[in-house]
């Protein structure tokens, strides 16, 4: 298992990590079944936004009864509530309050790794969180020790952005996959798999997607990934808004490599499921290739776009293109280079300045990526 720091935490966590949405099979029997498959694994983070008490009960007892709580980070969702028997999202703040303790009381344990503001994809909404006083009451959590960090959990790029450049949060659930990152923003979360959406010809991510994954990354704020399959629907050539299926393993890839991003969370709801996400530790370059079924898709082009892919791969020089590129990309968005910026290019084992301008890399790319001129841009920027 690879690990990756998430954001400004300090937190290493898995860059696969677990989501809760199939531990509820067979009774909860799946809940320790899982978990134990992700310990033996290394995967050490796992969402909770279920405020199901049977389910909340059982990841209680399976971390206590193994003895698993110290080797797992939890991410775990303030404003999720159990009312009437049925899941709610709140922002209302005794709510919100009794909800947490009862989270605590029934995960059996004293502290959250991550207090994740659930769910907030209109910017009203994000006034309310904060007229309302709960990212204050979050505040007030973590200066207990009952929240280690906060976080937000969003599918609207404009929220994320408005809350991430606040400073307010730490970590970041975001919806990322291919299909959803063409999508403008939109306060309903239904529009990201409206198959009416996909039926234009679509061109290139969205600006306002690209700008938050940069500002995350600039501002060191973990992305934590959910629907990093579409809910299953890219896996599966007739559901897919794109009209061709991808694997589990080129989903995952694209996920990992967007900047910022540190770990999906699989909503696995079997042990095979979630092996199967597992196996992308074990997988080589070519099965988690994802640019030429991206080039592929019919009726979506992300020309002169670099995806990040590295299928323009193997540079004679071994400048690290895909990372130069991202690099660039993210200094470019702003005014002046920043710092974080200059230090992550500054320890790239090769640097622009050393591209022969060969070509061989266009050649190889299956977007169009004028990959000659960033690098003359990459230098120009950075200086070598
Ligand atoms: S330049 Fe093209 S092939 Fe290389 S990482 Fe970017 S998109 Fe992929
Ligand atoms: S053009 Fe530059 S970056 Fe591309 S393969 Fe040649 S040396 Fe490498």
């Amino acid at each position: 298992m690879k690990y990756r720091e998430l954001g400004s935490t300090g937190l290493k966590v898995s860059e696969i990590g677990l989501g809760c949405e199939g531990m509820m099979e067979e009774n909860c029997a799946m809940t320790a079944k899982l978990l134990n498959l992700a310990e033996a694994n290394g995967v050490n983070y796992f969402d909770i936004y279920s405020p199901n008490p049977d389910l909340r009960t059982a990841i209680g007892e399976a971390l206590s009864k193994n003895n698993l709580r110290g080797k797992f980070l939890l991410q775990s969702h303030l404003c999720s509530v159990w009312k009437n028997d049925e899941y709610m999202r709140t922002r209302n703040l005794s709510e919100v309050k009794s909800g947490f303790d009862e989270m605590l009381k029934l995960l059996k344990t004293d502290y959250i790794d991550v207090g994740m503001i659930h769910y907030c994809d209109a910017l009203s909404d994000w006034d309310e969180i904060l007229n309302n006083k709960i990212l204050d009451y979050a505040k007030e959590l973590k200066s207990q020790g009952k929240i280690r960090f906060i976080g937000l959990s969003s599918h609207n790029p404009q929220v994320a952005l408005k809350a991430v450049k606040s400073k307010a949060i730490e970590v970041l659930m975001f919806s990322v996959n291919p299909c959803y990152d063409l999508m403008p923003p939109d306060e309903d979360v239904e529009q990201l798999w409206n198959e009416e959406n996909y039926k234009e010809n679509l061109l290139n991510m969205n600006p306002e997607r690209q700008e938050l994954y940069e500002t995350c990354q600039r501002e060191s704020v973990g992305i934590t990934v959910m629907k990093c399959f579409g809910g299953g629907d890219l896996l599966d050539a007739e559901l897919s808004p794109a009209g061709a299926a991808l694997t589990i393993n080129q989903c995952i890839a694209y996920a990992l490599s967007r900047p910022a991003v540190t770990s999906i969370m699989a909503g696995s709801h079997s042990e095979a499921e979630f092996k199967a996400c597992l196996d992308y530790e074990s997988a080589d370059e070519s099965e988690r290739d994802y640019a030429l079924a991206l080039a592929s898709f019919p009726k979506i082009s992300w020309k002169g776009h670099c995806m990040y892919c590295n299928h323009c791969e193997p540079c004679p020089v071994r400048i690290d293109i895909a990372s130069t590129t991202k690099f660039l990309n993210l200094a470019q968005a702003q005014k002046e280079l920043p710092e974080t910026v200059r230090e992550h290019y500054k320890v790239l084992e090769h640097h622009a300045g050393e591209c022969v301008q060969c070509g061989a890399c266009e050649k190889r790319c299956p977007f169009g990526v004028e990959v000659r001129e960033n690098m003359k841009q990459a230098v120009k920027v950075f200086g070598y």
